[in-house]
């Protein structure tokens, strides 16, 4: 056999060329040439190392009983415990959980964290839920996926449409089901149960750090900036705020809702307010409304896509005006949009730097859990700030040393980490 030859595709990943883990596949593909003698084990990179799929079956309000997929998927473990977050939503797929468990596994290796990489999902549209019927399914899935979550396992934490609620019953239901207070079998936690400070602000935060570094590279001065995001939840909105701050224009917005724009800029503090009271930014007087496939063709310097994945194809890419794309979203480009965008000069900086600073104060948080000892936010707004930032250095270094884009070198650090982590402690038996 050859060394390096690629073992047979998964029966169970998606078939769509288009699908996550496809797209994760082929991230990893284009890191290869760039591992020399640990390209060995390469193949561990392409096969998540544990899948647990699950029943979550819940008693409704009205008596009925329905039931709902779950999964956890620990893609590696080679640097510690498995890291990522849950998921709720109805579109959620095994295929989808797996390449954001990998995100997370190159995420956690990018940044230097001792952790492996992990991903949850529950295949639920929770707006349709009550709050009762919520807990319950939440309550339901951890137990489920008890079998193999734990402080020094495998540890949660928020994503899409999940909170710092949903993680206090995760953290009460693993407590009462192993009869020991586990404050660390959760991150992103509400503060009085052992949550970090600055922890519902630092996925946000550390697109704006990446993105202030990388502007600054490209000498793109942020006064008078003009900034387009998707999606205004806890990951576009603390960008889009921060960014505003920083002396930005937020000229267009983009949610499930509806579509936005304001060519003189837009109060991005106001528009998270009208996102709390009215679920969207649809109806926001401050601005007008665009149609949705308008957004691609807006005039802006930086674009944030901060939603879901697959979102700019190669079609999109041709379109976009940015200089600059911060993934504010895990897996928002398709490979071949990444040729494109990379062929027309636009810089992106890749989801796995530009929102690792959720996980990084995740791991501030787990540290303060088990040391019961709580630091500042200023302390951990400047540690998140140091952390990404000599991230980020070391990526570009290796970015021009072998004249690769930022995502390819972020995966080029991340898997030399991983795997030697992996050849180190050897195969067992
Ligand atoms: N869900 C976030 C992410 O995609 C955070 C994960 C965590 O904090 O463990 O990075």
């Amino acid at each position: 056999m050859l060394l390096n030859e690629t073992s047979t595709p998964l029966s169970f990943a998606s078939a769509d060329p288009h699908s996550p883990w496809a797209t994760y596949i082929a991230q990893v593909d284009r890191v290869a040439p760039y591992l020399g003698h640990l390209s060995k084990w390469i193949d561990t990179l392409k096969r998540p190392k544990r899948v647990l799929i699950v029943d979550v079956p819940i008693e409704m309000d009205d008596g009925s009983v329905r039931h709902f997929e779950g999964y956890r998927v620990q893609h590696n473990l080679s640097r510690g415990p498995g890291k990522g977050g849950i998921r709720f939503h109805p579109d959620v797929t095994l295929d989808e959980v797996m390449a954001l468990s990998a995100w997370m596994t190159i995420k956690t290796a990018g940044v230097g964290l001792p952790f492996g990489g992990a991903k949850g999902g529950v295949r639920v549209d929770p707006s349709q839920l009550s709050v009762k019927e919520l807990e319950r399914m939440t309550r339901r899935y951890t137990s489920e996926i008890g079998l193999i979550i734990g402080p020094q396992r495998d540890i949660p934490a928020p994503d899409v449409n999940t909170n710092a609620q949903v993680m206090a019953w995760m953290m009460d239901t693993y407590s009462m089901n192993t009869g020991a207070t586990a404050t660390g079998v959760v991150t992103g936690k509400p503060i009085h149960l052992g949550g970090s400070l600055g922890r519902v602000k630092a996925t946000g935060r550390g697109v704006f750090v990446t993105g202030r570094e990388a502007a600054r590279r490209i000498n793109l001065p942020l006064e008078g900036a003009r900034v387009a995001v998707q999606g205004f939840g806890n990951v576009g909105s603390v960008a889009a705020q921060l960014f505003a701050e920083a002396g930005t224009r937020i000229v267009a917005v983009q949610d499930h809702s509806g579509t936005i724009v304001n060519p003189a800029g837009l109060d991005a503090l106001k528009l998270g307010e009208h996102v709390a009271r009215h679920g969207g930014v649809r109806g926001f007087e401050a601005a007008e409304p665009a149609d949705s496939d308008a957004f691609w063709d807006v005039e802006c310097d930086i674009l944030i896509p901060a939603a879901l994945e697959g979102q700019i194809d190669s079609a999109r890419a041709q379109r976009i005006k940015a200089r600059l794309v911060l993934e504010g979203a895990n897996g928002p480009t398709l490979p071949e949009g990444d040729d494109v965008l990379q062929e027309r000069g636009i810089l992106v900086v890749p989801d796995v730097i530009c929102n690792a600073g959720g996980v990084t104060v995740s791991y501030f948080e787990w540290v303060q859990d088990f040391s019961s000892f709580f630091w500042t936010e200023e302390e951990i707004n400047v540690r998140l700030d140091k952390i990404m930032t000599d991230s980020l250095r070391y990526i570009w270094q290796t970015a021009d040393k072998h004249r690769i884009t930022l995502r390819t070198a972020t995966f080029a650090v991340a898997c030399e980490r991983i795997l030697s982590a992996r050849e180190e402690r050897g195969l067992y038996p």
